[in-house]
């Protein structure tokens, strides 16, 4: 979408320029313009096809020439993308809480949106938190395979006699536990485990959701750190995905929008809540939450959106972030990880968690390019056909660019394959697994494009 606005942009860019020149170079106030009249009332369509031929002849002269140099003078960066395989165990006593698959696919829709800053409601964010908005680079998908590797779609449905899992004192693990009534969950090193059950102690909806960090993480005291049966994010059955129909009280209807699950994936990978958890202490300012693009906060919002809350005096002083998923402001307000809460979560997942990290996918940020559309290796390795696309813009052509990819110990499986078009597919079924870089090249032999990417 970016890429098309910058297209249309370039575009005005281009037609406003040449007008201007035309003003410079051939507006003849003897008679010029008159010819044109004339020549268009003999030969209508004259003027369009001048006017053609004129932006080719501009853009001869100086856009592909520019463009050239771009490619020769440009690098390029790619991000990562860490994908990680999430199976939900949905425990149930009776149909009520035997939610539908559609509830568990809009979650982890929702779970990709908030990670990755893709979520609608950025809009909503106050512009003097806008910049400090992050991306983790987190990329959730449905389990496809189960522990045994036969395939799934990554819900696993238990029943259970055990008629609800909170307690008078908090919270227990016993739902991971298939010993204790509950059911166990697969390998917490290669899946992120969710549970969703009642949490309710009482009749009373107390307990929305809960994690724990990852082993050893430095933002945490040693006595809230589990053993790896426990590790994983249990969820409220009311309380799991977008628009769940048994939100049924003010607390859960001002929480029903997927976002329980995106706060407590945030425990997962090691955030704490916004406000550092010192409520109940004097002096509730002098905690902070370890990151620093997030303001001071003393007290958690209380499911409220109150944008003038302001619960600790800073330096350069900032209102509470009730934007941020860390807090426990309404789902209609959280729209946002600040950048380090972004990267550390990312570091997290790295350090700690790197085992349930299933493939890595590339997104390339080329400015080679970066005046037309086709600026991109698009990378399709898991498509029935298992081809490679390199797409390149046709005034690239002329720059004599080729193609090539390496296997990982720097083998050549396509060589200097000279791209003849602007659309090249190289067929990679025959491939084994394991990491790849695409390159391109200049007729200069310098790579220009490298793209890294794994085939499995
Ligand atoms: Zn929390």
């Amino acid at each position: 979408m970016y890429k098309l606005v910058a297209l249309l942009f370039v575009f005005a860019y281009s037609t406003t320029l040449s007008a201007q020149q035309k003003q410079e170079t051939f507006v003849d106030p003897c008679g010029h313009t008159a010819v044109l009249e004339h020549l268009e009332n003999k030969y209508p369509g004259f003027k369009n096809a001048y006017d053609k031929q004129y932006v080719q002849i501009v853009a001869q002269g100086k856009t592909i020439e520019k463009r050239k140099k771009q490619i020769r003078d440009t690098t390029y960066s790619f991000d990562s993308v860490f994908v990680v395989p999430v199976v939900f165990h949905i425990l149930y006593s009776n149909a009520l809480e035997n939610v539908e698959d559609s509830l568990v696919f809009n979650q982890i829709e929702v779970l990709n949106a908030d990670f990755r800053k893709r979520n609608a409601d950025t809009t909503n964010i106050r512009a003097i938190f806008k910049p400090r908005a992050g991306d983790t680079k987190i990329k959730f998908v449905l389990a496809d395979k189960d522990p045994d590797g036969k395939p799934t779609n990554g819900i696993n449905r238990a029943t259970t006699t055990v008629p609800s899992w909170g307690t008078n004192q908090g919270i227990n693990n016993n739902m991971k536990f298939t010993s204790r009534g509950g059911v166990d969950g697969w390998d917490p090193s290669k899946y992120i485990n969710v549970w969703v059950c009642d949490l309710s102690y009482n009749g009373q909806d107390q307990t929305l959701g809960f994690a724990y960090p990852p082993f050893g993480h430095p933002f945490w005291q040693s006595n809230v750190f589990v053993s790896d049966p426990e590790q994983g994010v249990v969820i409220h059955y009311k309380s799991i995905g977008r628009n769940n129909r048994r939100a049924n009280n003010s607390v859960l209807i001002a929480s029903n929008k997927g976002r329980v699950a995106t706060h407590e994936f945030g425990h997962y990978f090691g955030l704490r809540h916004i406000w550092a958890d010192d409520q109940f202490m004097a002096n509730r300012c002098l905690l902070d939450d370890y990151i620093d693009d997030t303001p001071l906060q003393g007290t958690g919002s209380n499911f409220t959106c109150e944008k003038n809350r302001n619960t600790c005096m800073e330096k350069n002083d900032l209102p509470d972030m009730v934007e941020n998923y860390m807090d426990y402001s309404t789902h209609e307000c959280q729209t946002m990880f600040t950048n380090g809460q972004s990267a550390v979560m990312n570091n997290a997942l790295k350090t700690y968690r790197k085992s349930i990290i299933s493939a890595t996918e590339v997104e390339t940020n080329l400015r080679i390019f970066d005046t037309v559309l086709y600026d991109r290796v698009l990378i399709f390795p898991r498509t029935a056909e298992s081809k490679v696309v390199v797409e390149i813009p046709n005034e690239v052509l002329e720059s004599n660019v080729s193609f090539s990819l390496y296997n990982s110990i720097g083998q050549h499986v396509i060589q200097d394959q000279e791209l003849l078009s602007n659309e090249t597919l190289f067929d990679v079924r025959g491939l084994a697994k394991g990491y790849y870089l695409g390159v391109i090249k200049n007729d200069r032999g310098e790579v220009k494009t490298g793209v890294r990417f794994i085939l499995d």
